[in-house]
């Protein structure tokens, strides 16, 4: 009975010790913030970083300086930052590489804290994508546009969203993202959309 109480304690002083851990991983991007390294601009509204393990050839996080956790926390008064945000994301993208495709949004459940807009290339050339998880989080409906979000928030005054049919959506198939042929795996879809190289290079979405 003694040793089960003392196993009991243990078990719990590690689930304590691996939140806290996680809690720590999952407040990296406020670190980040203030990296010189991945900064690559700050105005009182918002700040850039360069994503620090880019899905893309171009990758940046949009982050505001307004302590907003999530997309839940999210309210009208946000309309004209997550505006903001957008249009620098747009104007980022066209100075990075005007030729290139892009898309500007939010991954529905996010795995860091603070809000963050993710700037991303549509080529997805990065050694950093690695899985299939990595794939759907960006080229299913994982993936909301900001647009889409302006927009619920403008219709509804707030964001809300059923998180068991997006943890789902991380489990599909991979799918090629511009002729949405089925392929295997991640080294066979990398090698297929090389392909499509002058799809992802052409006009702004
Ligand atoms: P999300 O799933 O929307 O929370 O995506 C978080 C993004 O942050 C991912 O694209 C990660 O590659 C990126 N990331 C994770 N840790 C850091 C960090 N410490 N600094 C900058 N970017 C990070
Ligand atoms: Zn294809």
């Amino acid at each position: 009975m003694a040793t089960g109480g003392l196993k009991r304690k243990n078990d719990s002083d590690n689930d304590v010790k691996a939140k806290k851990a996680n809690n720590f991983w999952k407040g990296g991007l406020l670190t980040s913030m203030n990296d010189p390294d991945l900064q690559v601009f700050s105005d009182e509204r918002i700040t850039v970083i360069k994503d620090k393990y880019p899905k893309a050839k171009y990758h940046f996080l949009i982050m505001p300086k307004k302590n907003i956790p999530n997309l839940k926390s999210l309210k009208k008064e946000d309309i004209d930052l997550l505006k903001y945000m957008e249009e620098k994301g747009r104007e980022l993208s066209k100075s990075s590489d005007a030729e290139r495709q892009f898309r500007y949004g939010y991954h529905s459940i996010p795995s860091m804290s603070h809000l963050h807009l993710h700037v991303i290339s549509q080529d997805f050339d990065s050694p950093c994508l690695k899985n299939k998880k990595h794939w759907n989080s960006f080229t299913t409906e994982y993936f909301i546009d900001s647009k889409d979000i302006i927009k619920t928030l403008e219709k509804t005054g707030k964001v809300e969203h059923e998180s068991f049919h997006f943890t789902s959506l991380l489990k599909s198939d991979l799918r090629c993202h511009v002729c949405k042929k089925e392929i295997k795996t991640i080294p066979a879809l990398k090698t297929h959309i090389q392909q499509h190289s002058y799809q992802v290079k052409t006009t702004d979405t």
